[in-house]
């Protein structure tokens, strides 16, 4: 079986064509990372092995072989540094962070930054149970490649495209994104203290519930039982009524007429980015432990 996120879908059917003595299944389940592994449906249909395009290993433990294919970026990003290195002009240290398709590129940017008088430094990620597994590496929910750097560097560099990565970084110092599909650089500046209000105004409104759902993903690498039981717990202690909803995907349809005023996200960390599509407030595992202590 073979699966691709949404921008390498067309890869599918050029791989199957590659295969022609093999027999080839195509997922064409949404996946976001290889926290979506598909290989419980690729053992149900007796395939050998599940081909994961578009992501490395985030460590999940899989019931048959895996096979992960990068596709690594092969754009030049030295014209368009060199249009913009004036942007980074007073930072000396520089921390490089990327996705995984954009690593190759490291090694080009650190040396173009040091014959222009900078040091580009690259973090190891701070390998957990699950998250990124290369120097330099950041995913939407492990930005530990920054955070073991951060007090050393003065500014950050992300190469990669779009904002959803970088969105993900908690840090106070100067981000520039090298953008090599818009052959651009610009600053990224993160409201943290509007991100804090709004979560902030998300826990008010919790505070205020009375039903909660948990939502708690079957992905094998999104699926927090334990986070979920606990956080059900808490809240049953502190007499609101609990929930936990299972899905391998949450949608509005899929949740619409389920009597609950708000939900908590046990799944992907990201998921409560885009509350708005919900129509109830979504808070994180984490805020229920600020619901119980009382910090707001
Ligand atoms: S941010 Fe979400 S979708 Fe992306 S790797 Fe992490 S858990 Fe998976």
């Amino acid at each position: 079986m073979i699966q691709a996120p949404e921008g390498y879908k067309k890869k599918l059917t050029e791989f199957a064509d590659s295969q022609d003595d093999k027999e080839v299944f195509i997922s064409v389940e949404p996946c976001y990372g290889a926290c979506d592994l598909r290989d419980r449906d690729a053992k149900q249909l007796g395939c050998d092995k599940l081909v994961h395009y578009g992501h490395n290993d985030f460590g999940v433990r899989p019931s048959i072989p895996v096979e992960y294919v990068i596709l690594p970026v092969t754009a030049d990003p030295i014209p368009v540094l060199t249009k913009n290195v004036g942007m980074l002009q007073g930072y000396q240290k520089i921390g490089i962070v990327s996705t995984v398709n954009f690593l190759s590129l490291i090694p080009e940017v650190k040396e173009f930054l040091a014959k222009n008088g900078k040091q580009g430094i690259v973090g190891e990620p701070a390998n957990g149970k699950w998250g990124a597994s290369a120097a330099g590496q950041i995913l939407g929910c492990d930005v530990t490649a920054a955070q073991v750097i951060e007090s050393e560097v003065d500014c950050f560099l992300y190469i990669g495209t779009g904002k959803f990565h970088p969105t993900g970084m908690k840090t106070k110092k100067p981000f520039f994104i090298l953008d090599l599909e818009r052959n651009s650089v610009e600053r990224h500046d993160i409201d943290h203290e509007k991100l804090e209000r709004q979560r902030y105004a998300r826990i008010a409104i919790a505070k205020m519930s009375n039903k909660f759902g948990l939502l708690l993903s079957t992905k094998e690498g999104q699926f927090y039982l334990s986070v979920a039981r606990r956080a059900r717990d808490i809240l049953k202690k502190n007499g609101k009524k609990a929930y936990i909803l299972i899905a391998d995907e949450f949608t509005p349809e899929k949740l619409m007429g389920v009597d609950v005023d708000c939900y908590v996200n046990c799944s992907c960390p990201r998921m409560s980015d885009d509350t708005q599509r919900f129509g109830k407030p979504v808070i994180n595992a984490q805020d229920v432990e600020a619901l119980e202590n009382k910090v707001i």
